[in-house]
């Protein structure tokens, strides 16, 4: 958290910066463990200030400013952080700031509780290096069916697990994997390469569709409260959430069965036995 669905609400909310100015960069005093910032704040001023932004963009479950220099400014919330254009959810772990001219809103903040994100300024080379395609594999909005076949069908690995795999497919993470495969049908514990064509086209469709509308509630905010969007409102998707964290509910697509947990990689996974069973799919 946050993943793809909460990274483009950000993305949207701070859009409206397209076409400023920067007037300043600023790490902002904080008690608690510094986020990573590079290059050193001397550097990052040289180098952001009195530039313009062309773009608001996205890569994977990051945020990131282009500007008219050809660098890019890359806001990675990875656990707690928020890309925000109004007043924080508090002060206290404030990081950065971003203080703008010439548009609607006059500074651009970043905010992170547990500061294990970052901001970083990228030349266009060091932007390929980290995130070309040998690091990242295909937005999972973009990624077409076969492109996602092609790349998992011989993988003996759980179907769950392989789709967080940022070098696949960049931007689902452990909540919405859960989510998709419960959609689509599919046993999380599935070997890659037992997957039927059929099922590729079920995960590929169901990926686009749970994607879609989260993006639409605007994200999910769990119940630790974190995550909020551009304007530090909740999102609503959480109250959609099929299986997630819904362990021991009954299933809301068979009505029948009781949603179970399970840890994959380290990871929880939830999944209805009776929706996602490995055999009836096999038949
Ligand atoms: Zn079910």
């Amino acid at each position: 958290m946050p993943e793809l669905p909460e990274v483009e609400t950000m993305r949207r909310g701070v859009a409206v910066v397209t076409g400023s100015t920067i007037e300043m960069v600023q790490l902002v005093p904080c008690d608690c463990k510094p986020i990573r910032v590079e290059p050193k704040i001397k550097t990052f001023q040289r180098r952001a200030v009195g530039k313009r932004i062309h773009e608001v963009g996205r890569v994977g479950k990051r945020v990131l400013l282009q500007l008219d220099s050809g660098d890019s400014i890359v806001f990675e919330p990875r656990m707690t952080g928020l890309v925000l254009v109004t007043d924080p959810p508090n002060v206290d772990h404030l990081r950065f700031r971003v203080a703008l001219s010439g548009g609607r809103v006059r500074e651009l903040w970043y905010w992170d509780r547990r500061g294990l994100g970052s901001v970083r300024l990228l030349s266009p080379r060091q932007l390929e290096e980290q995130f070309g395609p040998h690091k990242l594999g295909p937005d999972a909005l973009l990624i077409e069916c076969e492109s996602l076949r092609e790349r998992l069908k011989q993988s003996r690995r759980a179907i769950k697990v392989a789709l967080l795999d940022q070098r696949i497919v960049a931007g689902i993470g452990n909540l919405y994997a859960s989510e998709i495969l419960h959609l689509a049908g599919i046993h999380p514990a599935q070997g890659c390469h037992r997957l039927t064509r059929q099922q590729w086209q079920a995960i590929h469709a169901a990926i686009g569709e749970i994607l879609h509308t989260a993006i639409r509630y605007e994200g999910s905010t769990l119940s630790d409260g974190t995550y909020r969007n551009a304007l530090n409102q909740s999102g609503g998707y959480q109250n959609e959430h099929r299986v997630y964290d819904r362990a021991g509910d009954t299933c809301p697509r068979c009505a029948q069965a009781t949603i179970r947990r399970i840890v994959q990689a380290q990871r929880s996974t939830f999944f209805c036995p009776h929706c996602q069973s490995r055999r009836a799919r096999r038949g």
